[in-house]
Parts: C-alpha cells; sequence; structure tokens
C-alpha cells in the first residue's frame, strides 16, 4: 500500500509502519509508528494541562524504555477524531448546520478522511474517550472505526487492584479476559417496528412458514454466522494459549435459541477440537475420562448466559477467557468490570486481522477538562493491551507493576489514618476511609508514580 498524504496532518519523521502479513501474522518493528487519538474533554491536552492521554504515553514510553533500553521506541502519530478533529477540520460549521449535513458529511466533522487513511496505513491505535457527536445522522465514531476496519473483537480485560474498592467480596479472584463478538448478533440485528408494511410482510411470510405471531408485535432478527462465531473463537482461543491460561468459556443462551446462540457454542467447540486439537481439551472430554485437565491443555466449557452472571459473582478464579457474541458480551463486560470497581481502570481494545484500536471504556467526564485531576489508568491499561499485542510483553508486564504499586501504596498509606500523601486520583482516593477527593494526587503525579514504581521493578 502506497503511503498516504495528508490535509492537515505530519507523521513522525521516524518510526516504522506496522504491518499484516498475507498469512495475518502481524509484524512489528522495534520503532512503530501508532496513531494516538488523544480525545476530548479529560483526554485533551488544555494548554500546558495535560490530559489523561498525555499522562498515560507518559507511562508506557517509560515502561518502553525501561524494558528495551532504547532498543524499542513507540513513535506516536497524533491524529485526530471527535470535538478536536471539528475545531481544526470544520471550525466553520455552526451546531445548528450539523443536522442538514448528508451522513457522510457529519462523519467528517468527527472522524477526518485524514484520520482513516492513517490508521489504515499504520494499522494500530491508541484512543481516549470521545464525545458522542450531535445530530442525528452519524451518531458513533467507534461504531464507524469498528465496521470500517473490521474489528470484530472487543477485548476488555477485568482484573481486580489491591487499594481498588470493589463490592464484590471475591473480587480479588476477578482476573479474567472477554471477547466480545463485534459486527453480528444485535449490532447487525435487523428491526421492524410493529404495525409497519415490512412487519406485516415479514409476519405473512411467518404464518406462511407456520409460525404464529401476535400481528402487533414488533419483529427482530439478530444474524449470527459460523465465520464471525469461528474468528472470534480462533482469537480467545490464541490469546489463551499463547498466554498459557487455562480456559475459554463460551457464554451463550443456547438453551432458547438455538440457531444462533447454540450454533455460536457449537461453532465454538468446533473451532477449538478442529484447529486447535493439541493444544484443548473439552470439559465433556475431561469428565468422560474423570481426569484433571493436563497443565498444557486449555480448557474449553460453554456456560448459559445467566449462569455466568452467577458464576463470576459466586467463583470468579474459574473463568478466565471469554468468547461470547455481542449482546452478551455487551452485559458481561460491564458486569464483570463493576466487581472490581474502577471505572477509571476499564481497558479496552477493538481488535481485526487488519488493525486494532484500543481505548479506555470510560467517556470524557467532561466537568474535568483541564482540572489534571482524572484517572489515566484505563487509558494506560489499554496502552498496556497495546504493547501485549505487539508483542512487548515486557513492557506491558512492567505497566501493569507500576499500577499494581501506586494502588497498594496508597491503600497502605490510606490505612495508617487521615493525612498521609496519596499518588493515586481522586476517584480512588475518596473511597479510603477518612480521605476525600481532594486528597488525590493530579493526573501527572498518579502517572510519574507509576513511572517511579515501574522503574524499580
Ligand atoms: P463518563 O464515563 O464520561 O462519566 C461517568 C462518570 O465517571 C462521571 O462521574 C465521571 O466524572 C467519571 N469518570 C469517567 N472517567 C473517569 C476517569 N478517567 N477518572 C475519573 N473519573 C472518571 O460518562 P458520561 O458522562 O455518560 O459521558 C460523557 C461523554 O463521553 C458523552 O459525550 C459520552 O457519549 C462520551 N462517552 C464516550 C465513550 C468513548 O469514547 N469510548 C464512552 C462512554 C461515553
Amino acid at each position: 500500500m502506497a503511503a498516504p498524504t495528508f490535509q492537515k496532518l505530519t507523521p513522525p519523521t521516524k518510526g516504522t509502519r506496522v504491518t499484516v502479513d498475507a498469512n495475518g501474522t502481524w509484524k512489528v518493528p522495534d520503532d512503530p509508528i501508532v496513531c494516538l487519538l488523544r480525545g476530548d474533554g479529560i483526554g485533551r491536552d488544555v494548554g500546558a494541562v495535560p490530559g489523561i492521554t498525555a499522562c498515560a504515553v507518559r507511562a508506557l514510553d517509560a515502561a518502553v524504555e525501561r524494558a528495551y533500553k532504547g532498543k524499542r521506541k513507540i513513535h506516536w502519530f497524533d491524529v485526530h477524531a471527535g470535538d478536536v478533529a471539528r475545531e481544526l477540520y470544520c471550525p466553520q460549521v455552526k451546531d445548528e448546520q450539523v443536522g442538514s449535513l448528508s451522513e457522510d458529511e457529519q462523519r467528517k466533522l468527527y472522524l477526518p478522511d485524514d484520520t482513516l487513511r492513517a490508521f489504515e496505513y499504520f494499522a494500530v491505535g491508541l484512543k481516549g474517550p470521545l464525545t458522542t457527536p450531535i445530530g442525528g445522522g452519524f451518531r458513533s465514531i467507534n461504531v464507524y472505526l469498528r465496521i470500517r476496519f473490521d474489528l470484530y473483537a472487543c477485548v476488555r480485560p477485568v482484573r481486580y487492584f489491591r487499594g481498588v474498592e470493589a463490592p464484590n467480596k471475591r473480587a480479588d479472584k476477578v482476573n479474567m479476559v472477554i471477547f466480545r463478538e463485534n459486527t453480528e448478533d444485535v449490532y447487525c440485528g435487523i428491526e421492524f417496528k410493529s404495525g409497519s408494511d415490512k412487519a406485516k410482510k415479514l409476519l405473512a411470510l411467518l404464518k406462511e412458514m407456520g409460525y404464529n405471531v401476535l400481528p402487533s408485535s414488533g419483529l427482530g432478527i439478530k444474524p449470527m454466522s459460523p465465520e464471525g462465531t469461528k474468528r472470534l473463537v480462533r482469537m480467545a482461543l490464541r490469546y489463551a494459549i499463547d498466554k498459557k491460561l487455562p480456559s475459554v468459556t463460551l457464554m451463550h443462551k443456547g438453551n432458547i435459541m438455538k440457531f444462533t446462540e447454540g450454533a455460536f457454542k457449537d461453532w465454538g467447540y468446533e473451532v477449538a477440537v478442529q484447529e486447535f486439537r493439541d493444544r484443548v481439551v473439552t470439559e465433556a472430554e475431561l469428565t468422560a475420562a474423570g481426569g484433571k485437565k493436563p497443565a498444557d491443555k486449555v480448557l474449553v466449557n460453554d456456560r448459559i448466559a445467566d449462569s455466568m452472571f452467577q458464576q463470576i459473582q459466586l467463583r470468579p478464579d474459574e473463568y478466565s477467557v471469554v468468547a461470547t457474541p455481542n449482546l452478551n458480551g455487551d452485559y458481561l463486560s460491564d458486569a464483570a468490570a463493576a466487581l472490581t470497581g474502577g471505572l477509571g481502570l476499564a481497558a479496552g481494545a477493538n481488535i481485526g486481522d487488519w488493525a486494532a484500536m484500543f481505548e479506555a471504556t470510560h467517556g470524557t467526564a467532561p466537568k474535568y477538562t483541564g482540572k489534571n485531576a482524572a484517572n489515566p489508568g484505563a487509558v494506560l491499561l489499554s496502552g498496556a493491551l497495546l504493547l501485549e499485542h505487539l508483542g512487548w510483553t515486557e513492557a506491558a508486564r512492567l505497566v501493569t507493576r507500576g499500577v499494581e504499586a501506586t494502588f497498594a501504596e496508597s491503600e497502605d498509606t490510606a490505612k495508617k489514618g487521615p493525612g498521609g500523601k496519596l499518588y493515586v486520583t481522586y476517584d480512588i482516593a475518596r473511597q479510603f476511609a477518612g480521605y476525600c477527593a481532594e486528597a488525590g494526587a493530579t493526573s501527572s503525579e498518579f502517572a510519574d508514580r507509576i513511572v517511579y514504581h515501574l522503574n524499580r521493578a
């Protein structure tokens, strides 16, 4: 692919592009160029005040430097989306004019062609939170990126950090990565409004096929394919095998919806035994043999969706990697993150075969814009996922250790009583007995402390 030209962007003068070869193998140089979307609200820098994305980048660079001593380095390429992009590319367009623009013109306001070209060419990005666009036509930057670049897996690691107040007694046992299908199921669902002509046509067809549905019903179709399911489960299995994790659980509602949810489970098992036969053992095989799981194999099992919500609360340590269709995954990711308490810590990624975008899952928290107060943890941990994706596991581990040490240290300080110096931001500080939000550190202090700890790890 020829290098793109840009209207308003200047790519880094140093660095090399990450590519994916014809076999789907990611080729990562020691000096990769990574697109950086700082984001809106708390994501953006305001004058000299850094946003959470800048704070996270500082800690990521420090981890890479510490792990590889100059041999490896990320070259960040600032590209734009959201309000920041609109201010830069289309400052003349007024809010009241947006509604009269076509959907694609609205898209260009918030997601300029420059940004799409950059991401298409450089393949990897880290993204801060973005304001949801105003106007009717173009609604979601995230959805657009996902569809345009076929980012079919939404990956959400959920784990507990000591020092973060969590509502669940067993939160310290939560350590799982959820792979949620990102392109099918309700995300490409087709709906027919009650009483509409199309609904009536479909009801007539259903009647012809022998199904009696109340004529006033609204109707919905949620397509799920073997191709869509298998590539998602394949990614989850590869992840578990690479990271030597104990299990992959297929979460579904197949007892009720046999040809979509139930098929997800069947196709998932098919991928496991047909493509990874010598690396996996199924729960049924284990039960039949009456044996213990061999240490070098990944256990593949399945759970009904409703039971899974109980399981993650009652026996979280039994779940390691979860692969799930879109809607189940939507619910499960947020429920699992809530178990461990930290909204400012929920990292995520949208990954496809040719591109990957890493992003915090929280929003722009506009009232903290320019205050150097918000928690950079989620962007930073999303960056750690990016490092893992590049294969830079040593640096990713250092980031995690830095975060762990910073939380643990603040908890230890708080336990000694009020008044101690905390290095965590307001959202975590206010959870400690005798402390309030004002006792929190700034975003930069928090990032600096993480750097301090990762340099001692
Ligand atoms: P939000 O996540 O911005 O805020 C919810 C609450 O969490 C607020 O009380 C906020 O102060 C706090 N919070 C969020 N992130 C924090 C952090 N890093 N550190 C400390 N506190 C934090 O959700 P919202 O208020 O519903 O949405 C605000 C804007 O963000 C909207 O425009 C929304 O559409 C957008 N949004 C974007 C994304 C994304 O880009 N992925 C996700 C969700 C919401």
